[in-house]
């Protein structure tokens, strides 16, 4: 391990039997709490607890010791290997290049890493990202809602008829929970003006203004928490996208609403199937019609109008 290194995952494998002793040993041992995982088809229980800082002296021996503690008072603790992994900062922030493969949304619009060679069709807009340790690639079915729900509302370049309420072109947009800046950025190049995104991590941050740049748009990102919007804005927008998770856009429904233009849209995403009922109502409730909406895999996000 070297000093880029900034999580150890120290794991043994032990019998079902064991599981929760071993767990409860390494867990104090490390001062953190241990999780267990049992591969049913190899009968085998992975007892593992995730560390960072500095390694504790002879922690390898101190491991020993302790399972062969159990094993006195009884338990079979076979194979009880340990093992002791450094998970290296490079190996999180390159993880995602392989898994980022170009998308198209529509005709409209393609985003792609920077080292992908695909060209873009005719009149597609091109977004290309590098979202570092931060989320947003257009993989994750939330993300592709919103991107399509982006593109759709796109006055300037939708090949369908705007919606009533929003102004022909250029409509404002804020992204809140902005991640890469995918959905900002995407927004920014198909016109919409001005855009706004805001996010409360600050890696995000500086991913999604590097990202800005690269694509050469101007767009305001700021380090902020959607849990503290302003109740009465200084400026509402015309559109707004939240891929959040269910339980902040429940609770910050007033917030959220509070920031729309009147004849806006709302995207909602980040939510599990089983949690859009609640969502949805709680929009609802507030006077926004549901226009849309659309399930992939465990996900379920929507599309609202106010009237
Ligand atoms: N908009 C991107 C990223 C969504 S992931 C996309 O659609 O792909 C959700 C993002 O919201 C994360 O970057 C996370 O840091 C941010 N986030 C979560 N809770 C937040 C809060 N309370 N305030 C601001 N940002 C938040």
């Amino acid at each position: 391990m070297n000093a880029r290194t900034v999580l150890r995952a120290i794991s043994v494998e032990t019998t079902l039997e064991a599981e929760d002793a071993v767990a409860e040993m390494l867990g104090r041992l490390l001062g953190c709490p241990a999780s267990a995982f049992f591969d049913v088809e190899a009968r085998i229980s992975r007892v593992c607890v995730y560390q960072t800082g500095p390694v504790v002296p002879g922690l390898r021996a101190k491991v020993k010791e302790g399972l062969d503690r159990i094993r006195d008072c009884g338990l079979d603790i076979s194979p009880a290997r340990i093992s002791i992994a450094g998970v290296r900062k490079e190996d999180w922030a390159e993880s995602w290049k392989r898994h980022f493969k170009p998308i198209e949304i529509g005709t409209e619009l393609l985003v792609k890493p920077g080292w992908s060679k695909r060209k873009p069709r005719k009149d597609q807009v091109v977004v290309i990202l590098d979202p570092g340790l931060s989320f947003g690639t257009g993989q994750h079915p939330t993300t592709a809602y919103c991107l399509k729900e982006i593109a759709r509302y796109s006055g300037a370049r939708s090949a369908g008829t705007p919606p009533p309420g929003l102004p022909k072109n250029g409509h404002s947009l804020l992204d809140l929970g902005t991640g890469s800046g995918i959905l900002a950025i995407s927004a920014a190049k198909l016109g919409y003006t001005p855009v706004r995104a805001l996010d409360f991590d600050a890696e995000a941050v500086r991913a999604a203004k590097a990202n800005a740049r690269g694509n050469g748009v101007k767009i305001r990102i700021v380090r902020g928490d959607a849990t503290r919007l302003p109740a009465r804005p200084g400026r509402r927008f015309n559109f707004i996208c939240a891929n959040l998770i269910s339980g902040l856009l429940v609770s910050e429904r007033k917030r959220i609403r509070a920031q729309m233009e009147r004849g806006g849209i709302l995207v909602v995403a980040g939510i599990l199937k089983q949690e859009f009922s609640e969502v949805s109502r709680a929009y609802q409730n507030l006077g926004l019609k549901l226009v849309r909406t659309k399930s992939e895999r465990e996900w379920k996000s929507g599309t609202f109008c106010s009237q």
